[in-house]
């Protein structure tokens, strides 16, 4: 069984301290070093140790300025075997909802590129700028994929009558559940998944040297009214940081001694209890 895996890979500012331009509601990313989304490392290792058991290809895919490319040669010296970056004007002001059609896009045209189409579609389980987690899903939607989030745990993949089948684990609040899914199918990963493999020497080399395809929206065929800011659904209207409250007080004594004195505080206010 051999596996046409594509890796979704996000730049993102290194920090979690991320500014707004609050005119026009983008994130500033100016003199902010970039690094790969960290969900994103995961998401490549699970691809790549899928391709080492099993055989296949990973090629990862990011939206986003020329700069984004050294994201996706991080991805190439830890093994993958290529990338891609798509890249263009038209894309610019793009909310999830253009982001997840511009990358389902060059997705099908990955597949169409290695004349199988592609089986599995690994994201991270979010941004760490944008935070939505929207974007693993909206890609499953746009092409028609099931989608399987907060996957923990790989457990196996098998063969059976419909095509290969993915045995996982998602993770829940108090614990996790076992899912059961037929390929191709997309995938959002949590932290817990793996432990992601350092750069080889070998893959450095490869990474410096590696020859990146831009593509353009032309160059996927994508409906430019469909990409950018006129194939966005939501504006940002306001970006605020919100105030700062006062400090609450903690009420003295055990919990009876606390119900006490909280009752007869809403009392002097007024409520009848
Ligand atoms: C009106 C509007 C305008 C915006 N304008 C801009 C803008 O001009 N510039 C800008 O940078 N952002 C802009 N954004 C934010 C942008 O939409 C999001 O950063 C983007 O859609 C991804 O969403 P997220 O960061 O929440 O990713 P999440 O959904 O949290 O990401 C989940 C996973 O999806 C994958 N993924 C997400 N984004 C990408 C990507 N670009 N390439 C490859 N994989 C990806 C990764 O695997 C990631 O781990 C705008 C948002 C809105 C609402």
């Amino acid at each position: 069984m051999s596996l046409n895996i594509v890796v979704l890979v996000k730049q993102v500012p290194d920090t979690s301290e991320v500014r707004m331009d609050p005119v026009r509601g983008t994130l500033i990313r100016e003199g902010v070093p970039s690094i790969v989304n960290p969900f994103d490392v995961f998401a490549i290792e699970a691809g790549l140790a899928l391709r080492d058991a099993y055989g296949g290809k990973v090629t990862l895919l990011s939206m986003g300025p020329s700069q984004a490319g050294a994201a996706l040669r991080e991805g190439i010296s830890m093994g993958a075997d290529d990338a891609v970056l798509i890249s263009d004007r038209a894309f610019a002001g793009s909310d999830t909802l253009a982001t997840s059609y511009a990358l389902a896009t060059a997705v099908k045209k990955i597949g169409q590129n290695a004349g199988a189409g592609v089986d599995l579609i690994l994201a991270g389980r979010q941004a760490i700028d944008g935070d939505t987690a929207q974007v693993g899903p909206g890609v499953a939607e746009q092409l028609g994929m099931p989608s399987i989030t907060c996957v923990s745990k790989i457990e196996s993949l098998s063969q059976n009558g419909t095509g290969p089948n993915l045995r996982l684990r998602r993770m829940l609040e108090d614990g996790y559940q076992v899912v059961e899914v037929g390929l191709p199918a997309v995938l959002s990963v949590v932290k817990d998944i793996n432990k992601p493999r350092l750069p080889s020497l070998r893959g450095m080399m490869k990474s410096k040297t590696y020859n990146l395809p831009t593509w353009t929206a032309a160059d996927i065929a994508a409906d430019t009214t469909l990409c950018g800011l006129s194939g966005s659904a939501t504006r940002v209207k306001r970006i605020f940081s919100p105030e700062k409250r006062a400090r609450g007080e903690t009420l003295e004594g055990g919990a009876a001694e606390q119900a006490k004195t909280l009752v007869q505080r809403l009392r002097d206010s007024g409520f009848s209890i």
